[in-house]
């Protein structure tokens, strides 16, 4: 009996096979044709573990060998002219230009990256115009599902939707109504639906996770006008939703003429009762009860209560039991993690072991739980483990988080009395420069952590050469005539992995890769237990760069939300929770610094804006205790102490108010690329302390000139008072090399003595005393 189901399965390899694969071809040493059997390969080994697991029907077309949005484009023909005059011939190299761009003269730019919804996942954004026409330019689902019926699995292919598809999308002109393309769109979804149906498919699955967010009245109409037409086509569609709850949507999706509805019960468990009352007689529901984001054990005898409470309410034959999303956001084999002890182990379960869960819940609905006492036996007893371990559960580490009052999330005084303080202790010029705190990770620095890695190296002798490499940056920087400098970051691999490693109620994988775009992967580390500094972190190596200058060197942290952000997170306690145990482990390394004479730290929250939740209404809630655990870190110091923190990108018009609250003194954004355009967010606002817009794009390696930078600040100067302005680059400088950042650098210094002078001479000018 089939009904054991999977979303999608991650498709890197279990070893990384599709890097090494992908990478090979790019470098020239594969062809297309060992590409191509190698990708295959994957997909057989990847049927195989499922359905070994007990999977069936396994799903297909879930593999890619870059993003599954750019496939769609490409199979519905939505390719932008700058990359083939025929959209019905993409070719593979073609598809990797619309990827990857291509270098050198007449070179062509990749389509735009964007992250796929709250995901690490980052996915390619359909170009999407009003003259866009659409046709089903290639099979590769009938040709995937094909390919797994010749190795015996019954398969359900997986395909994006069309509303979620034309959702993704943007347009040049960004009042084009994209939604407008649905009626030329729906026929080639038909057409591909018959296909499928004619090529053995029983079920699709149809993946709309759009249906599970804030939607206008006419987006929600366009979910009825759509399905109204594919609910009729050829094969059984299943509805797939994901991510957040159908919430007010929920009347719509019930409504589909859809032969089945997937809810994630994870993010949205609070959303099933609403769903049985409404669901159509004989529509099948497919019950997310596998955590599909994270990478805990399943309760299995709650996730089967569940499922069988379904049962009886609509008859089993109509559940499936399902992850809550595709399994492509968690690793792929807990078995690959031969360096984790036992105990923790017994908590854990990636993709495989995952499937094997969703068998076993599938297998107890319908045999009943005697067939698997056993394994719920065992898993009874790893919940126990997790519920009771003194790993996890540290009575210090909660007691203080219940002792933390409103006064500690609170500097001692406000921005303007500090900010004189701290002046008379910096002595800053006006228009201050600093950069925001990698310096390049040159390969020589690669080499020895890699050998200190593999234990070629001692720590003494390794750690001997990252002091010679600090001491060099910290006086090139001073010598340059930066004001305030940085350590430059030798000794981190990972700005999250590296406070990880040194927390206790973390730990870092070795194999617990996920995919992050096409080739790339990371690494997530698992916070499994109540958090807490074993000791002081990054003090050394700040007082020891400190001693190699005059100027002040500023403490570099990452701060809680971007430690929660990009890690596994424990699933017993609110995010909330964790993050508040995250922020007073950085606080006590913000006191240990200061302790140490640092006289301005900056705490990272790049992520902070990643963090915010998927549906609008639950922004607030979100943003209040985010902003609270960054000022929970950050407020223990004196008056004198500098805080500044750094934000990689330029939007902040929607949170504007929560960047106000951090009341970090300094904060440094991205803004080059924008030509500043986006600091007017911080102008209308009237952002009340000091501001570090960037001058300089990192993310090229083209070096600009003194007079582009100058005139960068010139425009900051115009928006903002000069006063509060810093100068800066965008973002720290880790994949620069030093032949761009030793000429940038030099640059972004002379730029800000430039915009002084010329601001000064202004000033005369105009007679009267303020800039
Ligand atoms: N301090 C970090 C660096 O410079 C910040 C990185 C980031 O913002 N992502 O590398
Ligand atoms: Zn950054």
């Amino acid at each position: 009996m089939s009904g054991a189901t999977n979303l999608g399965f991650p498709r890197i390899g279990k070893e990384r096979e599709l890097k090494r694969a992908l990478e090979s071809h790019w470098a020239g040493e594969i062809g297309e044709a060992q590409l191509a059997e190698r990708a295959k390969a994957i997909r057989a080994a990847n049927w195989r573990l499922q359905s070994e697991a007990g999977i069936s029907p396994v799903p297909c077309n879930d593999f890619s060998l870059y993003d599954h949005a750019l496939d769609t484009a490409v199979m519905v023909g939505a390719v932008p002219k700058r990359y083939a005059a025929d959209p019905q011939r993409v070719d593979l190299a073609t598809y990797f230009t619309m990827a990857r761009g291509a270098p050198g003269e007449g070179g062509l730019s990749p389509m735009e990256m964007t992250k796929w919804f709250d995901t690490n996942y980052h996915y390619l954004v359909p170009e999407l115009e009003p003259e866009t026409r659409f046709e089903l330019a290639s099979r590769k689902p009938v040709e995937e599902l094909a390919e797994a019926r010749a190795l015996g699995h019954d398969a359900r292919p997986v395909i994006l939707g069309p509303v979620s598809f034309l959702l993704l999308g943007k347009s040049d002109d960004p009042s084009f109504e994209r939604l407008s393309l649905l009626d030329d769109l729906l026929p080639v979804y038909e057409k591909l639906l018959d296909e499928l149906a004619a090529a053995g498919a029983a079920w699709v699955q149809v993946d709309e996770p759009f249906l599970a967010m804030d939607l206008t009245d006419t987006q929600r109409a366009a979910f009825e006008r759509a399905y109204a037409r594919l609910g009729k086509a050829g094969p059984r569609v299943l509805l797939a939703t994901y991510f957040a709850d159908l919430r007010d949507n929920m009347d719509t999706a019930a409504s589909l003429p859809v032969a089945g509805l997937h809810l994630d019960l994870m993010r949205g468990p609070a959303q099933l009762e609403p769903m049985l009352e409404r669901i159509g007689s004989d529509a099948c529901l497919s019950l997310g009860l596998v955590d599909g984001r994270n990478v805990w054990k399943t309760d299995l005898a709650a996730a089967l209560e569940r499922a069988e409470r379904v049962a009886e309410r609509i008859g089993r034959e109509r559940v499936m039991i399902a992850p809550s999303c595709s399994l492509l956001h968690v690793p792929v084999d807990l078995d690959n993690e031969t360096a984790l002890d036992a105990e923790l182990r017994n908590w854990l379960a990636f993709a495989k072991q995952k499937a094997a869960e969703i068998a076993l819940i599938h297998e107890g609905l319908h045999a009943g739980r005697s067939a698997i006492a056993g394994a719920l036996a065992e898993n009874a007893e790893a919940m126990e483990s997790r519920r009771r371990s003194e790993r996890i559960h540290r009575n210090r580490v909660q007691e203080r988080a219940a002792r933390v009052t409103d006064d500690m999330a609170e500097r001692g005084s406000p921005f303007a009395e500090r900010v004189a303080k701290q002046q008379a202790s910096l002595d800053l010029p006006l228009l201050p420069t600093t950069t925001i705190g990698s310096f390049p990770q040159t390969k020589e620095v690669r080499r020895r952590r890699a050998a200190y890695r593999r234990g070629e190296i001692g720590e003494e002798a390794y750690n001997a050469f990252l002091r010679e490499q600090t001491e060099a940056c910290v006086r090139w920087q001073e010598e340059i005539g930066l004001d305030v400098l940085v350590h430059g970051e030798l000794e981190r691999n990972d700005m999250v992995e590296y406070f990880g490693e040194h927390f206790a109620g973390f730990t870092p994988t070795v194999q617990g890769w996920v995919q992050s775009y096409g080739s790339r992967c990371v690494k997530p580390p698992i916070i499994y237990g109540d958090l807490e500094r074993e000791g002081p972190i990054s003090v050394d190596w700040i007082r020891y760069a400190q001693s190699c200058a005059q100027k002040p060197v500023k403490g570099m942290l990452t701060a809680p939300v971007t430690i929660l952000q990009w890690s596994f997170v424990r699933d017993d306690q609110p995010r909330s929770e964790t993050c508040k145990q995250i922020a007073l482990a950085v606080r006590d390394e913000v006191a240990d610094l200061e302790a140490a004479g640092i006289r301005a730290i900056q705490i990272d929250e790049p992520a902070l804006r990643e963090g915010l939740p998927l549906r609008r209404a639950d922004w607030p809630a979100y943003l209040d205790w985010a902003v609270r655990c960054f000022r929970l870190a950050s407020s223990g110091v004196r008056d004198e102490t500098q805080i500044h923190t750094h934000m990689c990108y330029a939007e902040f018009n929607d949170i504007i108010d929560a960047i106000g609250e951090l009341d970090a003194d300094v904060i440094s954004i991205e803004a080059s690329r924008s030509d500043m355009e986006l600091l007017n967010a911080f102008a209308s606002y009237r952002y009340p302390n000091h501001i570090g817009p960037g001058v300089w794009d990192i993310h090229s390696p083209r070096v600009p000139s003194a007079e582009e930078m100058a005139e960068l600040i010139g425009k900051a100067s115009k928006v903002l008072d000069v006063r509060q302005l810093w100068v800066n680059p965008d973002c720290g400088l880790k994949t620069r090399k030093w032949a761009e950042v030793t000429p940038a650098l030099e640059n972004m210094v002379a730029a800000a003595q430039r915009a002084r002078e010329s601001l000064s001479s202004e000033t005369k000018g105009a007679g009267h005393g303020s800039a």
